[in-house]
């Protein structure tokens, strides 16, 4: 009762540790599998940011450059004399001012009329240009809320051409102490804002930074490289100036990160699924091994109850008969003789046994040593077979050994060949007892081996346990039927020995029923 309670005990806790395992390992995948794609859109973000900030850098930098240039030239109508500006700029200021190509003064009365006018390049086309500001232009000038001095920016297209233009009201005061409202208007030209602002902030594309253009409102390139649609772009707005124009940012190798960035998540997932796998073959592994053990230790105990058996038998015939020799009433002297001859047959079968059993421990120990030496194989047969003759007599089992031309030589050890020879026969005269006769048979096989056959016409073995009778502890379903006495390790060594001698064994049916079985040993010797 209380094994079989500690037997569920270690059952349950079994399985407690394998379900453990089994969560662990999966709570871990799911933690592992969410992280990787969590720190993916961190990364993304950093990017993001990183590029973000590089592009309000850029923009500020346009802007702030137009807004500078622009105060310079209303700097040149302090003190009341706005009508000075045009031409205090073409003297001076055009140096410092390069993205302005125009500069205008209107008066302030409904007919807006030009007060003064100075181009950075004199030409003919200024006349154009002057009818597009006063016609185009300057409707689309909202003057209405805009207070003395306050700069402002129009940025459109007319006729597919981008404007930028910037505007303030100023103050003309005339020599007699009368003052005018004057409308100044500065054309910035696109070629020079291009030249001079774009092309800082847009670096050469060749150069493996971050790419940077400039897009009109319908995403039309304006200035700079195309970018790819794939890539990741961050765009940003002139706040005040260029504002019709968008200026777009995307990591020069964002492709290449993103490409980056999908073989390692699919590196990650592949050793994520590989530990899965590991943890699972492990566990099974384990499961396996531990079942392996309960089988093993479960075939020990019934070893060990059978050599107790084994042992016991033999013994109490022993004793008996001893004792019964002892009290001296035996009524003859042939029965004297019987109960000595029993005495000498289960010592007999006592020391075989204890000697299979040592054999059999050593072999476990992996001490097992093996004396290789050249040797007729027939009278090493035949020496085991008359080891056994003893037994087959009392089992009432004729013992027939036939050798065959060519069978002679070969590289063995003999005590081990004949051990294992010996263990064939005794089995064949115990599970096939009543049938009149075992047959062993010597040949050549196939001119380098040499094959040992014991035929017996017995009861033959279940064709499932062909396999397995040949495993230490491992005793057959008929054997276990028929009440047949025997420890399970007789054929374990068989199949040690043969093996050792680089052999091989097996068992067939015998025609007609019973078992044969087959040695086979190379006539060299192992290797
Ligand atoms: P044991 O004979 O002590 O049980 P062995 O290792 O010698 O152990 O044999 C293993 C099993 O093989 C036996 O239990 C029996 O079922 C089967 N076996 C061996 N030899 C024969 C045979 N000649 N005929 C039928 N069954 C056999």
């Amino acid at each position: 009762m209380r094994g079989g309670d500690e037997s569920r005990i270690a059952r349950v806790r079994r399985w407690v540790l394998v379900s453990a395992i089994i969560v662990a390992a999966v709570i871990l995948a799911v933690v592992t599998y969410r992280t990787t794609f969590q720190l993916d859109a961190i990364r993304a973000q950093a990017v993001f940011e990183a590029t973000l900030g590089l592009a309000d850098e850029k923009v500020d930098r346009v802007d702030r450059a137009i807004v500078e240039a622009d105060d310079a030239v209303m700097a040149l109508g302090e003190g009341g004399r706005a009508d000075d500006i045009p031409r205090r700029w073409r003297g001076q200021a055009a140096r410092r001012t390069p993205t302005v190509a125009h500069v205008l003064v209107l008066d302030s009365g409904s007919a807006r009329e030009i007060v003064a006018f100075a181009s950075r390049m004199p030409s003919p086309a200024d006349d154009a240009l002057r009818l597009l500001l006063l016609r185009r232009i300057l409707p689309d000038v909202d003057l209405s809320t805009l207070p003395l001095g306050q700069l402002k920016h129009l940025h459109r297209a007319y006729d597919g051409a981008f404007f930028l233009v910037s505007y303030w009201r100023a103050q003309q005061i005339h020599g007699d102490g009368s003052s005018t409202e004057r409308l100044i208007i500065v054309n910035h030209d696109r070629d020079a804002v291009a030249r001079e602002l774009l092309e800082q902030v847009v670096p050469d594309p060749r150069v493996p930074t971050a790419r940077v253009n400039v897009v009109d409102d319908e995403g039309r390139v304006v200035f700079g490289p195309p970018l790819s649609k794939s890539d990741l772009i961050v765009a940003k707005r002139f706040p005040t100036t260029l504002y019709a124009w968008r200026l777009q940012v995307a990591p020069t190798a964002s492709g290449e990160l993103a490409l980056k960035a999908r073989r390692r998540r699919l590196l990650e997932m592949s050793l994520l699924a590989l530990s899965c796998v590991v943890v699972v073959a492990g566990v099974v592994a384990l499961l396996l091994a531990t079942a392996q053990e309960r089988r093993l230790a479960a075939l020990r105990g019934e070893f060990v109850a059978n050599v107790s058996h084994e042992l016991k038998t033999p013994l109490a015939l022993v004793r008996m008969f001893g004792e019964l020799l002892m009290t001296g009433r035996v009524a003859s002297e042939e029965k004297r003789r019987d109960y000595l001859s029993i005495i000498v047959r289960e010592s007999e079968r006592l020391t075989a046994l204890i000697e299979n059993v040592l054999d059999f421990a050593r072999v476990e120990r992996g001490k097992a040593a093996y004396d290789f030496a050249p040797a007729d194989v027939p009278t090493v047969v035949g020496r085991a077979v008359d080891a056994c003759r003893y037994r087959a007599e009392t089992e009432g089992m004729r013992l027939e050994v036939d050798v065959q031309d060519g069978a002679g030589e070969a590289v063995v050890d003999e005590r081990a060949l004949q051990l294992a020879v010996i263990n064939l026969v005794e089995n064949a005269i115990k599970y096939a007892s009543g049938t009149g006769a075992v047959r062993v048979e010597v040949a050549p096989d196939g001119g380098d081996r040499v094959a040992v056959r014991v035929i017996d016409h017995g009861s033959g073995i279940d064709p499932d346990d062909r396999e397995r009778i040949f495993e230490r502890f491992y005793r057959g379903k008929r054997a276990g039927e028929r009440q047949v006495r025997g420890s399970g390790i007789g054929l374990s060594l068989v199949w040690h020995v043969v093996h050792a001698h680089g052999g091989e064994v097996f068992v067939q049916e015998t025609p007609g029923g019973g078992s044969t079985f087959v040695v086979r040993i190379p006539v060299a010797g192992p290797g």
